[in-house]
């Protein structure tokens, strides 16, 4: 899953950066409107985090036009204090949820991750494919139960999967959502984490479609 997040104080942008980076996201950051507005616009992302004082372009202006656009991620707009104006006025630019600052970084993400369940038509945080489980939450996953321990790469290829059990999905959507912009990115690399992940997880977990991608099927 790949985030962007547009904020213009380094030290919170930072903080954010690195907190969601840990949770397992690839994460790109603007640091202004302008940025924020272009990345969001020419990048695929899962979801977006979008500061609303911002220089350059101010975020709610930034929000409309990637809605006018066509543009449907999530989006999760950050407000200034107790300010209610700026939490409707978010909500109706097309916002999918708004935090008051300060937060604490880990709420953040755990509406983060509801977003994009949401997103995905998922209602819970644990998703399955016949015996594999994977929990969103705690990261975790488990084969019949026991645990299985994935890299970080893997991990984010199998819980995009998840996300979209059943739909056939091609080398360069999945490129797209496990690495960030500053990744030096090579397809072949995608082959070596299935072929690793079907090693750890049963080889039939992911089927391939020659020529069009790869799909999770619900073996049991
Ligand atoms: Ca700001």
């Amino acid at each position: 899953m790949r985030i962007l997040v547009v904020e213009d104080e380094p030290n919170l942008l930072r903080q954010l950066k690195s907190g969601l980076e840990a949770a397992g996201y690839a994460v790109d950051t603007a640091a202004d409107g302008e940025d924020g507005l272009y990345l969001g616009s020419t990048e695929t992302y899962d979801a977006v985090i979008l500061d609303l004082g911002l220089p350059e372009i101010d975020g709610l202006t930034v929000l409309d036009r990637w809605r006018k656009d066509g543009r449907a991620m999530p989006v999760l707009v950050l407000t200034a204090r107790d300010s209610w104006s700026d939490k409707v006025a978010g909500l109706d630019a097309g916002a999918d949820d708004y935090l008051a600052k300060p937060f604490q970084t880990e709420e953040l993400i755990a509406r983060l991750r509801a977003l994009i369940r949401r997103a995905a038509g998922k209602a819970t945080s644990e998703l399955v494919a016949g015996a594999v489980r994977l929990d969103t939450r705690s990261g975790r996953v488990s084969l019949n139960g026991e645990p299985v321990k994935l890299t970080a790469q893997e991990f984010k290829l199998l819980s995009y999967l998840m996300h979209h059990k059943g739909k056939v999905i091609s080398r360069t959507e999945l490129i797209e959502h496990i690495y960030d912009q500053d990744f030096d990115r090579d397809s072949n690399t995608i082959e070596v984490f299935i072929t690793r992940i079907r090693k750890k997880l049963g080889s039939d977990l992911i089927s391939t479609t020659r020529g069009l991608g790869y799909s999770l099927t619900d073996v049991d």
